[in-house]
């Protein structure tokens, strides 16, 4: 398996109305990730149904469809990063989908609090900040989806330099 992967974030439009940009990068600028990719998108229905191809059928359509709705509500800060396992990694820093239950010290767990039930309830998204690409096939996907190659940069990190 190679350990030297990328994975692509969103910070979802909650993420960037809520000022938590600076905060949310910083962590995995802390853990030594290097951004190979960064843009500021308004997504739109053609990207939204790409990106989420597969939620109607795990979640059901009610939840894609206000899935939806939520990722048009503001910009998107799309972020490509690289490092070693990469995809597992970013996912444990985001932590479990539902803020309720994700753990303290994750993205999820620390900057919201919301339940499954009460987003039902309000017949509404979950605004958990952030998605973090499940495998290393969907980083690969998702990854080519939202960036063009010319957008993606090499260049050697100081952990790469000292650490790796
Ligand atoms: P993840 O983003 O953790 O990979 P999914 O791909 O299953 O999770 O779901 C995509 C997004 O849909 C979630 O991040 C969340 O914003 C929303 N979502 C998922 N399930 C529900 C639900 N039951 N109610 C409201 N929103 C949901």
């Amino acid at each position: 398996m190679k350990m030297i992967e990328r994975t692509l974030v969103l910070l979802k439009p909650d993420g960037v109305k809520r000022g938590l940009t600076g905060r949310i990068l910083s962590r995995f600028e802390d853990a030594g990730f290097k951004f190979v990719g960064m843009k500021m998108v308004w997504v739109d229905d053609s990207l939204g149904r790409k990106h989420y191809a597969d939620v109607a059928q795990r979640r059901g359509e009610k939840v894609f469809q206000n899935l939806m709705k939520f990722m048009a509500t503001g910009p998107v800060l799309a972020i490509c990063l690289e490092g070693v396992n990469t995809v597992e990694n970013v996912r444990k820093i985001a932590g479990g989908t539902e803020p309720k239950t994700a753990l303290p010290g994750t993205i999820r767990g620390d900057f919201a609090h919301v339940s499954f039930i009460h987003a039902d309830k309000e017949d509404k998204a979950i605004e958990n900040l952030i998605h973090a690409s499940g495998s290393a096939e969907e980083a690969r996907q998702e990854i080519a989806l939202w960036f063009k190659p010319e957008e993606l940069h090499s260049y050697k990190t100081v952990h790469e330099v000292h650490v790796f």
